[in-house]
């Protein structure tokens, strides 16, 4: 038996003929095309072996989304690298896990070969493996099952905004590398949609990313709040210019009460949801539409008792259990997220630890601190938030305690780190200040910097 993902992805290619299944940039893929090239790719990865098959996560190539579908068809869990990483990086990362690394030329090759391929039993096996900032020092690798994946596709796909959304657009913003991606993706592909990968020149440039917006006649926009305050700051992000934008799926940070409105004012046929969840149980676990009325103060990000997991509050900490939650944890993973419930909605408070979002990207400040301390010259670092009035992240300061030279640092944390986790202000200090008990005083130093 075949899951029901690859089934109705199978039924949709051989029945939606020309329409475009997936696209990037110049190029498409046809829903007739795509799967008789997913299986034969599949086939080639099934003869090559077994365990991961890392590839380059960049939303520029369209090539990349169907060989994570020729990944699931194999029974080999993808795993996208940041595009923001180094090659050299990208492939230390994929060989630590022992992946096997996919080229373009090879994928294409497999493409075409013609081959045909089974897709393999269902279950417990995982679909991808993403790289999440660790508090070690190092990146962490989780892998989200097939079951996982299903479990979240069977609930969002009930979300008001998200049903019924049949043969509309998906526009995802957030690279294959980043989880929020599985959204976009995944809802455009069961649903026999169209999916629209903003390519990194698109999304640098207003007028290309309106003119996409616009040609691809968006339903479904999939985006952090980052992104959707800078496509709110352009006039021309308007019903006028995108009149079939319907839904608005919002994830990955907090959601500002004064985006919501913007948005809300603005396309006022929206429905704009505030959804909720952790790399660690796909993709999201809560959402909530949000209306006019709750703007004015924090956002809930969903409804108690209600999601794609089961959610608890254990000391003011969310605990997700249920399906959606990586076989890894067992079932139950605790968040590290604080919340609280209000008049039956669920609000998000914060983090018990350093963890931090900026620009949508997670981040833990020990992961970068433990790539400074192994850079030679530094004794001791700190990295901390510069933050906005909203308490919203600016970005991020590192704090060094030796004698290397700034530069000679930024330019070995950029052969180690993404552009995100590069800090762009430096301070030096003789001495890092400590707490009584010899930690780092984070508090102080985050005074100290703003
Ligand atoms: P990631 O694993 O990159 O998806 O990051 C997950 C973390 O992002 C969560 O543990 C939260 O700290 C944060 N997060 C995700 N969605 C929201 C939201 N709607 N509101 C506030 N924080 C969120």
């Amino acid at each position: 038996m075949t899951g029901p993902l690859l089934e109705r992805v199978r039924a949709n290619s051989l029945s939606l003929g020309d329409r475009p299944a997936l696209t990037a940039g110049a190029d498409t893929i046809r829903w007739r095309e795509l799967w008789p090239m997913v299986q034969g790719l599949a086939a080639r990865l099934r003869e090559a072996g077994q365990g991961p098959v890392a590839l380059t996560g960049s939303p520029d190539r369209v090539w990349v989304p169907a060989a994570f579908l020729a990944c699931l068809i194999a029974g080999r869990p993808y795993l996208p690298l940041d595009p923001g990483l180094p090659l050299r990086r990208q492939r230390e990362l994929a060989a630590g896990l022992g992946a096997q690394w996919l080229e373009e030329r090879e994928a294409l090759a497999g493409f075409s070969s013609g081959l045909r391929c089974r897709p393999a039993e269902v279950g417990g096996q995982l679909a991808y493996l993403l790289f999440t900032s660790g508090t070690t020092g190092a990146p962490k690798p989780v892998g989200i099952s097939l079951n996982n994946l299903e479990s979240f596709l069977r609930w969002a796909s009930t979300l008001p905004g998200l049903a019924d959304s049949a043969g509309e657009t998906a526009v995802g913003q957030a690279a294959w590398s980043f989880d929020l991606s599985v959204a976009d993706l995944y809802l455009a592909l069961t649903q026999g949609g169209t999916h629209v990968a903003l390519t990194e020149g698109e999304k640098g440039d207003y007028s290309a990313l309106l003119r996409r917006l616009e040609a691809c006649d968006v339903s479904l926009l999939v985006t952090t709040p980052t992104f959707l305050r800078l496509c709110l700051a352009e006039p021309a992000f308007s019903p006028q210019r995108l009149p079939g934008l319907r839904t608005v799926f919002s994830c990955g940070e907090a959601l500002p009460p004064a985006a919501a409105r913007r948005l809300l004012d603005r396309f006022p046929g929206c429905t704009l949801l505030n959804a909720y969840g952790p790399t660690e149980a796909a993709c999201a676990v809560t959402a909530v539409p949000i209306s006019r009325d709750m703007c004015g103060g924090p956002l809930p990000i969903g409804r108690a008792g209600e999601g794609a997991v089961r959610v608890t509050l254990e000391e003011g900490e969310l605990i997700l259990t249920g399906e959606s939650v990586a076989p890894a944890f067992g079932g139950r993973y605790a968040t590290g997220d604080l919340g609280y419930v209000k008049e039956g909605l669920l609000y998000w408070a914060g983090r018990k630890d350093h963890q931090l979002k900026y620009k949508g990207y997670r981040i833990e400040p020990a992961e970068i601190e433990g790539v400074l301390e192994s850079l030679p010259g530094v004794e001791r670092a700190a990295v901390l938030p510069r933050r906005g009035p909203g308490g919203e992240v600016r970005g991020l300061t590192a704090v060094v305690e030796g004698p290397a030279h700034t530069g000679s640092l930024r330019t070995g944390l950029a052969r180690l780190l993404p552009p995100c986790k590069c800090p762009g202000q430096w301070v030096r200090l003789e001495r890092i200040p400590l707490t009584p008990n010899g930690k780092c005083d984070r508090k102080r130093l985050e005074e100290m910097i703003q």
